[in-house]
């Protein structure tokens, strides 16, 4: 089934201007910014500026230099938060949230860059 891409969610307002964010990073192809309730103490959003509902729609119909950028984008996010696993970083979680089941909120391909304190264990199992 094709995918299909609700222009009115808010993080194409977002790209389109309509709505304030607060930048971390931006590439040709790629946004960054923080999320609005964070999670933990850095809790950064990347998105690709491309209609892209989920991450599988992203990794199955965008270009090469739009997946290229995006995730040369994470890292260089995970970097300027000082969030990188090795080196003077202490790590991340990266998590991102597709469909119902994924309990995904906002239809538009974002991975979540979760840092700056221990996120636990990786699911919750209840
Ligand atoms: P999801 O559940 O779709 O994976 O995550 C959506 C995320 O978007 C949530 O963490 C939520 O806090 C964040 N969010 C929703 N609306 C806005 C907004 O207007 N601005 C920002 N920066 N983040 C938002």
């Amino acid at each position: 089934m094709a995918y299909v891409y609700d222009t009115t969610n808010i993080f194409a307002r977002i790209l389109r201007g309509e709505i304030p964010n607060r930048t971390v990073l931006e590439t040709e192809h790629t946004l960054a910014f923080r999320d609005i309730a964070p999670k933990a103490p850095d809790h950064v959003l990347v998105i690709p500026k491309g209609p892209y509902v989920t991450y599988d729609h992203f990794c199955a119909e965008a270009s090469e230099a739009e997946i290229v950028d995006f995730t040369r984008a994470v890292a260089a996010v995970v970097n300027l938060i000082g969030a990188e696993a090795h080196g003077a970083g202490k790590g991340f979680r990266a998590i991102t949230n597709a469909g119902e089941n994924g309990v995904q909120e906002v239809p538009h391909f974002h991975l979540h860059i979760l840092a700056g304190r221990c996120i636990g264990p990786m699911i919750c199992t209840d």
